[in-house]
C-alpha cells in the first residue's frame, strides 16, 4: 500500500509503482481521455481491463491505472499466465458523449501499442463496448460465448475462490471437505452469488449480507443462506469470512472484530493497508491473498487470447488450490503474513524470467 500520492509528479508516481510504461491518449473530437498503464511485459503482453468511470482529477485516474495494472502483473504471474499486467482508465466525460465513437477512438490507441497491451471489460465497460473496440483492433478479448468469447468471468472467479478456500480450510482446520463449514459471504453480486452456489454444492453452510436486499434474499431462497445486516457480517461467528464486495474490508477497525479462522474471498484490494496482513496473522486468522485467490476470471479471459477452451480454463483455475496451499505453507514456515509471501513469490517468478 502506497500512501498519499496526490502531490507527486508523473515520473515520481511511475517509479513509486515500479514502472514500466504509461501511454496517454487524447481525442477532443470524441472526448476520449485515456491512460494505458503497462506495468510489466516480461511474462508476455500486458492483459487487463478498461475502466470507464468518473474521476475527481486526472491525477486520481493516473494513480488508479498505475495501481490496478501493477496488481494485474501479480495476479497473472501467480496464475502462471504468459501475460504481464496492464490496465486502461478512460475518464468518463461529464455531459453527453457518443459512446461508440469514444470507444472506437480508444481502440485506435490500443492498436497503436502493437499488442503490448490487450484490453477487456472492467468497471463501467461492457461486452458491447469490447465489440466496438474489436472493429478497430485485434488486441481485445472478453466477448460473449456466442461470439467465440470466454463469456462472464464471474463463475470462473468463484470456482477459483472455492478452491482457494478449500486449501485454507485444509491447512488451517485440517478438513478435506467443506461439509458443515460455516462461510460468511459479504456481497452476493456476480462472484459472491456463484461462490455461494459452489459452497452449497460442497456442503458448506452460508451466512450472507448485501446492501441490495433482493440479492441477499435470492441466496436465502435458492440456497438456504441465513441473512445478516451488511454492517455486521464480518463480526459473524464462522469458519471462513469471504469478502466479495468492495476493497478495504480488512482494516484496523474490522480485523479486531473478526470471529473466523480463515479469510478467503473474491474482492480486490481486501487489505486496507499492508500492515493489516500482519494484524490478521497476529490474530491467527489465515488470509488468502486476494490476487492469488481471485484469478479465475483472468485465467478464463486469458484463454480467449490463445483460442478459447473452457475445459483448459477450468483446469487452470482449479490449480489455485495448489497456489494457495503453497502460500499457506511458506507463510507458516517463514513466519511471514501470506500477503508478503505472495508478493515474494511474484518477485521470484519475474526474476526467473529475467
Ligand atoms: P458485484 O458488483 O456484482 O458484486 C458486489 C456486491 O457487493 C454487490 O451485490 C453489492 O451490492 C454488494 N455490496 C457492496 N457493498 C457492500 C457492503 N458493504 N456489504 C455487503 N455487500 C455489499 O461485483 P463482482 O463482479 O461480484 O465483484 C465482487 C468483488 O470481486 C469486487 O471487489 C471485484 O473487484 C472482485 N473481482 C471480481 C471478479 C469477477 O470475475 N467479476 C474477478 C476478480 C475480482
Amino acid at each position: 500500500m502506497i500512501d498519499d500520492q496526490s502531490a507527486k509528479g508523473v515520473f515520481e508516481l511511475l517509479s513509486l509503482h515500479d514502472y514500466g510504461e504509461v501511454h496517454f491518449a487524447l481525442d477532443p473530437a470524441t472526448q476520449l481521455r485515456a491512460i494505458v498503464a503497462i506495468h510489466d511485459t516480461q511474462l508476455g503482453p500486458a492483459l487487463g481491463g478498461s475502466r470507464f468511470i468518473s474521476y475527481a482529477s486526472e491525477q486520481a485516474a493516473l494513480i488508479d491505472a498505475l495501481r490496478l495494472a501493477r496488481a494485474m502483473t501479480s495476479k497473472a504471474a501467480l496464475a502462471r499466465l504468459a501475460h504481464g499486467g496492464g490496465k486502461a482508465v478512460l475518464i468518463r466525460p461529464e455531459g453527453e458523449f457518443d459512446r461508440a465513437a469514444l470507444f472506437t477512438s480508444f481502440a485506435r490507441a490500443v492498436d497503436g501499442l502493437g499488442g503490448r497491451y490487450i484490453t477487456t471489460e472492467d468497471s463501467g465497460t461492457s461486452i458491447e463496448d469490447m465489440e466496438v473496440v474489436r472493429k478497430r483492433t485485434r488486441h481485445v478479448c472478453g466477448f460473449d460465448v456466442s461470439n467465440g468469447g470466454s463469456g462472464d468471468p464471474s463463475p470462473f472467479t468463484a470456482l477459483g475462490v472455492r478452491r482457494g478456500l478449500e486449501a485454507c480450510v485444509k491447512f488451517r482446520l485440517g478438513r478435506e471437505s467443506l461439509e458443515g463449514i460455516r462461510v460468511a459471504v459479504q456481497g452476493v453480486g456476480n462472484v459472491g452469488y456463484h461462490l455461494c452456489r459452489e459452497l452449497t454444492a460442497a456442503g458448506a453452510k452460508l451466512i450472507v449480507a448485501d446492501v441490495r436486499d433482493e440479492l441477499a434474499q435470492r441466496a436465502a431462497d435458492e440456497l438456504g443462506a441465513e441473512i445478516v445486516p451488511s454492517a455486521g457480517i464480518h463480526r459473524c461467528e464462522c469458519d471462513v469470512f469471504a469478502p466479495c464486495a468492495l476493497g478495504g474490508a480488512l482494516n484496523d477497525r474490522t480485523i479486531p472484530e473478526l470471529r473466523c479462522a480463515v479469510v478467503a474471498g473474491a474482492a480486490n484490494n481486501q487489505l486496507a493497508s499492508d500492515h493489516n496482513g500482519e494484524m490478521l496473522r497476529a490474530r491467527n486468522i489465515l488470509y488468502a491473498p486476494d490476487y492469488a485467490i481471485n484469478a479465475g476470471g483472468l485465467i478464463n479471459v486469458a484463454q480467449e487470447v490463445a483460442g478459447y477452451d473452457a475445459d483448459k480454463a477450468r483446469a487452470r483455475t482449479l490449480l489455485i488450490y495448489d497456489t494457495i496451499l503453497e502460500i499457506c505453507e511458506r507463510s507458516a514456515k517463514q513466519g511471514e503474513p501470506p500477503n508478503r509471501v505472495a508478493d515474494a513469490m511474484v518477485r521470484e517468478i519475474l526474476q526467473a524470467k529475467r
